[in-house]
């Protein structure tokens, strides 16, 4: 098993509980580093993660304009990409059982509200029909994107996976008791190439993953 690709791309069927407890700044820009770690470094609106070194920001879920005394408070705090920041901007709506307003992933279990399919966001309550308007989740470049990503991990996970098969092997005929001297030095340094190449892409696998990286074991 574990052969589907890795995906950032789910949205959680329980809210966040914040499990750090920065601070506190006198700046929002200072919370950014415990933000990306609080969310896994993934955009909390449509789940991009920030592994590809894109822009990411501190997001006010009360917008700063109308909410002065809440902008360095950490339970209003988001980490977003540029893009969804970007869009959200001032826009306020305040939130109502069963009615419009912006998703809060630390009050809604995000998935009563939004949906991927495969790499499409569909809306599936009155706050994520919202939410998908203010965001436009689906224009072509966050698509674009989206697209551009999944291929990457895809690939990376084949790789990873076969260098997972060959490492067995190696393992396995440094492993026999007849083996030249010359011959076990060649491949110990085929196998420690082999763990770098290894780690590598775990860590980038998990990154992008956000918090689905244990489910899918990278
Ligand atoms: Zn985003």
């Amino acid at each position: 098993m574990g052969s589907a690709s890795p995906s950032p791309f789910r949205y959680a069927r329980s809210r966040h509980v914040r499990r750090l407890r920065p601070g506190p700044f006198s700046k929002p820009r200072d919370y950014i580093d415990a933000l990306a770690e609080e969310f896994y470094h993934c955009c909390v609106y449509c789940l991009l993660p920030d592994v590809g070194g894109g822009s990411f920001e501190v997001e006010h879920y009360r917008p700063e304009s109308q909410f002065e005394d809440l902008s360095t408070e950490y339970s209003n705090l988001f980490y977003s990409c540029r893009g969804c920041n970007g869009r959200k901007g001032k826009k306020w709506f305040e939130p109502k059982q069963g009615g419009a307003y912006i998703v809060n992933p630390c009050q809604d279990a995000m998935a009563d509200h939004l949906w991927y399919e495969r790499l499409r966001v569909v809306p599936k309550s009155k706050a994520g029909q919202l939410s998908s308007e203010v965001f436009r989740f689906n224009d072509d470049d966050s698509a674009g994107v989206r697209e551009d990503l999944a291929l990457m991990l895809a690939e990376v996970w084949t790789r990873l996976v076969d260098f997972r098969k060959k490492r067995k092997k190696l393992v396995k005929k440094i492993g026999q008791h007849n083996l030249a001297e010359g011959e076990r030095g060649k491949l110990e340094a085929a196998l420690q190439k082999l763990d770098a190449d290894i780690a590598r892409r775990e860590k980038l696998l998990r990154r992008a993953c956000g918090r689905h990286a244990t489910e899918y074991k990278v």
